[in-house]
């Protein structure tokens, strides 16, 4: 049941996709029911959940070959959430608690995030062929912690919201000005999105003339509730909210969880640390053991390994990756 599904409306220039992962959100929910030992509260889990069929909702409208990265950087108990998904359909997600920090199980986003209203909202997207530093700092960061967020293609926003689905709306709102509208809902099983998005004419601005019909769409899908959105398959839901109307559904794709590290992304970010550094860990400890924030796969590095990163010629080097 990992499907997105995209449709239109035939009488309106609206367009729209329903998104709902089942078991590749139960797997990153699983993953994240433990933060540093102690349990997670659900509405953090859940938060994340929102934001991953957001994530998927948005990748699956880029008009390139590539990856959106979503980060709430947050001034408050969660200090980063990130998700990051392909235009393929895959997905990653995961999310960092300040130290000690504790959330209310009814806490909201904002909660969260946004202490002092300095939460930021950042949305970057990598096409493919950028196969520059970005995507590689991005893909290779230590988990979403230390990603880079200096790319050309980035844009940041105030956090304006008490909600996932609120944030995006602003960020479309203020970066993309199409209007669109989301609703989501997540739980330790599901993670289900809805967006409705108006589109322009042919002359690049909404149709006055579909204004009705913009609207209309709004109203009926507003009176979904969470727990339909997290119970009905994602036909039925649509057959549901807009049985009067015209849909058409011309494209169904899988989504999946993916992770993207690999042992040559976690050795490149050792180097980066300098090997004065590895070698002062090794001297303590024996080996290291770097363990992916998104998939939580281990990768362990001993003395041999160190001597082969920092001292390789480069012919050996690229010997080794074949
Ligand atoms: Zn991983």
């Amino acid at each position: 049941m990992d499907t997105l599904i995209r449709f239109l409306f035939d009488q309106y220039r609206v367009r729209g996709q329903i998104v709902r992962i089942d078991a590749a959100w139960a797997q990153v929910a699983r993953r994240h029911q433990q933060h540093e030992g102690r349990d997670l509260a659900p509405t953090v889990r859940d938060r994340l959940g929102e934001l991953s069929s957001a994530g998927l909702l948005l990748a699956a409208s880029l008009k390139f070959d590539g990856a959106l990265l979503m980060q709430i950087q947050g001034a408050g108990p969660v200090a980063l959430f990130v998700v990051e998904c392909e235009s393929g359909g895959s997905f990653r997600a995961t999310l960092k608690l300040r130290p000690g920090a504790t959330v209310p199980h009814d806490a909201s986003l904002a909660d969260m995030v946004n202490r002092n209203d300095a939460g930021r909202f950042a949305v970057t997207l990598v096409p493919d062929k950028a196969s520059g530093r970005e995507r590689a700092q991005v893909a290779s960061g230590q988990g979403g912690a230390r990603a880079s967020i200096t790319s050309p293609y980035q844009g940041i926003v105030p956090f304006e919201s008490e909600t996932v689905a609120g944030a995006l709306e602003r960020y479309m709102q203020r970066s993309e000005q199409i209007p669109t509208r989301l609703w989501l809902a997540a739980d330790g099983e599901r993670a289900v999105g809805l967006l409705l998005q108006r589109l322009p004419d042919e002359g690049g601005q909404p149709a006055a003339s579909d204004a009705d019909g913009w609207n209309r769409m709004q109203r009926l899908a507003d009176t979904v509730t969470r727990d339909e959105l997290l119970a009905l398959p994602p036909d039925e839901l649509l057959r549901r909210l807009f049985w009067q109307e015209s849909l058409h559904a011309f494209d169904e794709r899988a989504c999946r969880f993916a992770c993207r590290c690999t042992r040559d992304k976690v050795g490149d970010m050792l180097k980066m640390l300098g090997s004065d550094e590895v070698e002062a860990i090794l001297a303590e400890r024996g080996d290291i053991e770097v363990r992916c924030e998104y998939c939580n796969q281990a990768y362990r590095f001993d003395v041999v390994d160190s001597v082969a990163l920092f001292h390789a010629t480069p012919a050996a080097a690229s010997r080794t990756d074949h």
